[in-house]
């Protein structure tokens, strides 16, 4: 039979990964502030219970927490006896958020799980789509309910430190703006052009961002060596001398170079210390104040 289920939070989130979970037979809890958002996952076969304490008191299984953000947890599960509970929080939050919640429910007699979502609500319980959950913190509770926490998405666990899902999940949500602000300067740039296809445009950029992404493995392998220098085929005196020109063509097309400047200095920077032979590695330790 299959692990059963307790799930406190039933927002856009929270009510996707219910269905899965439903959908994959296993037994499921549910409480929501909002009780009327519990009442379709009810007639799904749901029980649905009037307050967090009896979910918490009453759950066999994994507790997991989908709620709006951290506070909301604090709120949500003062009260609870959480004594030999399993908690899964898969609530966003920051890496020092979930390691004080780690404390927190240790403090209080259970074992903890953070996560850190890599999917909409519409890729969970669809593998296909790729999505998946970052793991961290208690590994025999990871490894204990591996399978039910498989089933509304992937599974990756990221380490004991209970602060690392959410350091992996906010660190790809990083780059990702970064690759935005990229994508929205490049369609500054071309848009004006009333003769250039967008649609076949954004094929093009999307394949040489793909492309390019595997520039991530060559700046981790400098990093490990500690050798910036060593394999660099492009390095940062001659992407410096590059960046006019690319500022030079915002200033021609009347665009607002503001997203890519700040890169651009920094680039400039490591080259001015004296590090023009090295590759983008050179640049990360710029940004770290340690
Ligand atoms: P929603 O805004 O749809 O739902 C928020 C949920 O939190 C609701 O169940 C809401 O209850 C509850 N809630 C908020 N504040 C409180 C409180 N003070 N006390 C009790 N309950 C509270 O958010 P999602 O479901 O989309 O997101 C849930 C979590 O999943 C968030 O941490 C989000 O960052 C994360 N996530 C969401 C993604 C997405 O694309 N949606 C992607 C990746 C992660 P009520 O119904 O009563 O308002």
């Amino acid at each position: 039979s299959k692990t059963p289920i307790t799930l406190l939070g039933l927002g856009d989130m929270g009510t996707a990964l219910a269905r899965a979970w439903l959908t994959a037979g296993h037994p499921l809890t549910v409480w929501n502030r909002t009780p009327e958002r519990a009442e379709p996952l009810a007639g799904e076969g749901a029980r649905a219970v009037a307050t967090p304490a009896e979910a918490v008191a009453s759950a066999t299984g994994p507790v997991v927490l989908c709620l709006l953000d951290d506070a909301s947890v604090g709120e949500v599960m003062d009260g609870t006896d959480l004594n030999g509970r399993d908690v899964v929080n898969l609530t966003t939050n920051t890496p020092a958020q979930a390691q004080q919640r780690a404390r927190w429910a240790e403090e209080r007699g259970a074992r903890f799980l953070d996560g850190g979502i890599m999917a909409v609500p519409s890729m969970i319980g669809r593998p296909e789509t790729g999505g998946y959950i970052f793991y961290s913190g208690d590994h025999a509770l990871f490894e204990r309910h591996r399978e039910a926490l498989a089933a509304p998405a992937g599974v990756k666990f990221v380490g004991k430190d209970p602060g690392h899902a959410a350091l992996h999940d906010i660190a790809l949500l990083s780059a990702m703006t970064g690759m935005f602000a990229g994508i929205t300067h490049a369609f500054a740039l071309v848009g004006p052009e009333k003769d250039l296809d967008q649609t076949r445009f954004a094929t093009l950029l999307a394949e040489w961002i793909g492309a390019m992404s595997g520039a991530a493995h060559g700046i981790a392998a400098q990093l490990e060596s500690g050798n910036y220098t060593e394999g660099v085929t492009s390095n940062l005196a001659m992407m410096t001398a590059a960046n006019d020109t690319l500022l030079a063509t915002a200033q021609d097309q009347s665009v607002d170079p503001r997203l890519l400047t700040p890169y651009m200095e920094l680039m400039r920077h490591r080259v001015a210390q004296g590090h023009g032979d090295e590759g983008l590695a050179g640049t990360v330790g710029l940004l770290s104040s340690e």
